[in-house]
């Protein structure tokens, strides 16, 4: 398996080196030369296996030779061992045809983990083979830090330094990134707000000299293997559902697309997904871009499920390649109008390809907190305010309702306990193993909101031999 860059002019990579490179060269994202593509028999013949092997099954076309099978086996039974659930992505039953598939039961109870805890030992395993190292750093305003943190801590060829801005995270979501005590991983707060925490980051990408000295790298969402990973718990659920010989449709809530891109790429592969349903809150351009054609940027305003507040999507660019029957120089030539008129209107035909898969509803907070309110009277279920966008969309956009309606459940209820109190009265309580969170040591280093600061600490820290 090859991988191509979206804007066709970056070098062609092996699975390996797309872990590795995360963006293209180009500014691109790279993407599968062609879909690996599985028969009705395929797919039946791995209903009924555990996740880890559906993990190992799905994955090894796109692997194509490059991590021999015993080690991928390997750290994938390793990824998804510490789930605190044994079905890893259980399916719950909240209707007549209507599912959430729990995608919370990772160390850090959102649906990152899947993805990153894989990534983390793909990542320490490639660069031992090749005796190298690097250095992530990364800006988190809650949720993808703890899981990066998750994923790397412990890793032989692996520093990590999250910068949060200080007292701007939740209790919680702090103290899942601080109380990681292993000598690799580095929290820092800063003086300062979300923004000038990725500011910071940026700037330390842009001293080419710094960066090449501490070999920054970064596991953003942009990263494909990222996507590759979540393919597997849509194969898995509509497996688990009567694939391949019932359909399943999903609702998905969605931020930077990477998730509902996972699905999308289940379906490419041959997967009977007649529909996916996008969900939004009130940062709504991908709500707007189905419902109009036109993708416009929008100022980001705060709601109750704060990982969806994005005005660009940056894994849109994959679908937007797939859409351009996957010619690089149009989409390159796309996101350069995009760009510079911070606007993009599809053509019809391209429009036509988008609404044939795809459709999208918009929940406010107020319709939010709502939903969190009516399935616990309807269900006695929890869900977090993220799961329940998912849910107002999945309603609005219901189809056949012989076909089974799976919307993803992105976090526990106890990882935004504000919001759940708010619509129920009930304070969700973390699970067991992590029910001493509150009481555990924190490490946190507090720096002000200065480059130079922060890039001292950095090289004062790393374990690289200058
Ligand atoms: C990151 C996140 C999302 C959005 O996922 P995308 O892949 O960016 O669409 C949704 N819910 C939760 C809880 C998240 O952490």
């Amino acid at each position: 398996m090859r991988y191509v860059s979206t804007r066709g002019d970056a070098p062609i990579l092996g699975f390996d080196d797309v872990l590795l490179a995360g963006l293209a060269r180009d500014g691109g994202l790279y993407m599968p030369e062609s879909w690996p593509r599985f028969t009705p028999a395929d797919w039946k013949a791995m209903a009924g296996l555990s996740y880890a092997e559906t993990a190992f099954r799905v994955l090894k076309p796109f692997v194509g030779g490059t991590i021999a099978d015993s080690d991928l086996q390997r750290m994938i039974e390793d990824a998804y061992r510490g789930f605190g659930h044994p079905a890893v992505a259980p399916l719950k039953q909240i209707g007549p045809n209507d599912w959430l598939l729990e995608l919370f039961h990772g160390p850090t109870l959102a649906f990152k983990d899947f993805a990153l805890q894989l990534v983390g030992r793909l990542f320490d395993h490639v660069l031992k083979q090749r005796n190298g190292r690097v250095t992530i750093v990364g800006a988190t305003s809650g949720d993808t830090g703890s899981a990066a943190i998750e994923a790397c801590r412990d890793r032989a060829a692996i520093d990590i330094f999250i910068l949060h801005p200080h007292g701007r995270v939740s209790e919680v979501q702090r103290r899942q990134m601080t109380t990681v005590r292993s000598a690799n991983v580095h929290n820092i707060a800063i003086e300062g707000t979300f923004d000038d925490c990725q500011d910071l980051v940026k700037a330390m990408f842009n001293d080419t000299a710094f960066r090449d000295r501490m070999r920054l790298s970064a596991v953003n969402s942009i990263n494909w293997v990222r996507v590759a990973a979540q393919i597997v718990y849509y194969v898995f659920a509509a497996l688990r559902l009567g694939a391949p010989a019932r359909p399943v449709a999903f609702s998905v809530p969605t931020g930077n697309f990477g998730n509902v891109l996972a699905a999308y790429a289940a379906h490419r592969m041959g997967l009977p997904i007649p529909g996916l349903v996008i969900g939004s809150n009130r940062n709504d351009i991908l709500f707007r871009l189905i419902q109009t054609g036109t993708m416009k940027m929008e100022e980001v305003a705060p709601t109750l499920s704060p990982s969806m507040d994005i005005q660009i999507s940056s894994n849109l660019e994959r679908l937007l390649f797939e859409l351009a029957g996957r010619n690089g120089k149009t989409v390159q030539a796309m996101m350069k109008r995009f760009r510079k008129r911070r606007e993009l209107t599809l053509s019809p035909p391209r429009y036509g390809r988008l609404t044939k898969m795809f459709s999208a509803a918009r929940a406010d907070d107020a319709e939010t907190v709502a939903i969190i309110r009516r399935v616990h009277e309807t269900t006695g279920e929890l869900i977090d305010p993220h799961t329940a966008v998912g849910l107002a969309a999945a309603a609005a956009r219901r189809g056949d309702t012989a076909v089974p309606m799976v919307t993803v459940a992105t976090a526990h209820p106890a990882k935004f306990p504000d919001a759940v109190e708010q619509a129920t009265g009930l304070r969700p309580a973390l699970p067991a193993r992590l029910a001493d969170l509150l009481q555990r040591p924190e490490r946190v280093t507090v720096l002000p909101n200065d480059l130079r600061a922060v890039q001292d600490f950095v090289s004062g820290r790393v374990s690289i031999a200058a």
